[in-house]
């Protein structure tokens, strides 16, 4: 196979593309491609600040390193997780990356901030790992990006990510999870918009190019991870993928294209503000806050934390306008 651009040795061949490439032209490619997902579904605003979510593992790191050779102030946000060896390699692989480059980093370390990291609140929320580990993170990103102006948060999910996703939810049905799946989450307030700049790359290529890149990331995945579901949804994709290249791609396009326009109802959830944080949520109170009252109740009934405690959200910066 040789490269589609210059006729040496190709480093990557994608079949589901049609295309090989070597590795100056990779590299090209993909940042070319990254721009024009950005430019199609007008993620970004040229030049603009956006805060990255970066975990220190692959994806993300790409992501980062990508959006700043395209001219963004991408500003990173990495969560101290508090999932032992696993958050502490995480942090030194991002902290690493960030000090090379130059790149502004900020981080939030969920046990400091809140006395509780992710395995503490497997135990003590009612939730599993992930549902707890998720939620937090999704919280937690909207808001540093809202307390620190950014109007809009990119994270590394790439097509196999959201494949698996839309597989699940095709598997399991609900019809407002499957119409809230999408590259382009729009702002609200309160809420910061969420791009998704990869979601077209499969892993293969996003791990490629930041093999070619020579960027050092996290490979240990996190011990949770194991045995989850969204691993079997991607194991059963990928089985299709290889007997039929561009399978997924045209699974996640197709469905977005054709069958998500016609879930939106045009009914927009109303999204109230949070009793203790203000932060948007559909209830009184909002998941983050109801999962550490619940947190704390069973901390005190733990003894783990002593009875005077009270959880006492960061109260949202008042918006302007
Ligand atoms: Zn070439
Ligand atoms: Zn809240």
């Amino acid at each position: 196979m040789v490269c589609k651009v210059c006729g040496a040795k190709a480093q990557v061949e994608m079949k589901s593309r049609g295309l090989a490439l070597c590795r100056e032209h990779y590299l090209d490619w993909f940042v070319k491609e990254t721009d024009r997902a950005i430019r199609r579904h007008r993620m970004l605003l040229p030049g603009e600040r956006v805060l990255v979510a970066v975990s220190g593992g692959k994806d993300s790191l790409a992501l980062w390193d990508v959006l700043s050779r395209l001219g963004y102030q991408a500003v990173g946000l990495h969560i101290e997780l508090g999932i032992g060896e696993y958050s502490r390699k995480s942090l030194e692989a991002t902290q690493a990356f960030a000090r090379e480059r130059g790149l502004e980093l900020l981080v939030v370390d969920l046990k400091e901030a809140y006395g509780f990291g992710v395995p503490e609140l497997a135990g003590l929320s009612g939730r599993v790992a992930c549902s707890a580990c998720g939620l937090s993170k999704r919280y937690i990103l909207n808001q540093v990006a809202v307390e620190e102006g950014f109007r809009v948060v990119a994270t590394g999910h790439n097509l196999d990510d959201e494949a698996a996703v839309l597989f699940g939810n095709l598997l399991n049905p609900q019809e407002e999870t499957l119409s809230r799946q999408g590259p382009v989450l729009p702002e609200k307030p309160g809420l910061a918009a969420r791009v998704k700049p990869f979601y077209r790359f499969s892993e293969r290529e996003v791990l490629s190019y930041t093999l070619l890149r020579g960027i050092r990331y996290l490979h240990e995945e996190c011990p949770n991870a194991k045995g989850a579901k969204s691993l079997l949804y991607k194991e059963a994709l990928n089985l299709v993928e290889k007997e039929m290249p561009g399978a997924k791609l045209r699974f996640l396009e197709g469905f977005l294209e054709k069958i998500k326009p016609r879930l939106d109802t045009g009914e927009e959830v109303a999204l109230r503000e949070c009793e203790r944080c203000g932060y948007p949520t559909t209830g009184a109170v909002c998941a983050f806050c109801r999962m550490w009252d619940a947190v704390y109740r069973r901390a005190k009934k733990r003894k783990l934390l002593p009875e005077e405690a009270r959880f006492r959200p960061r109260v949202e910066p008042l918006r302007a306008g």
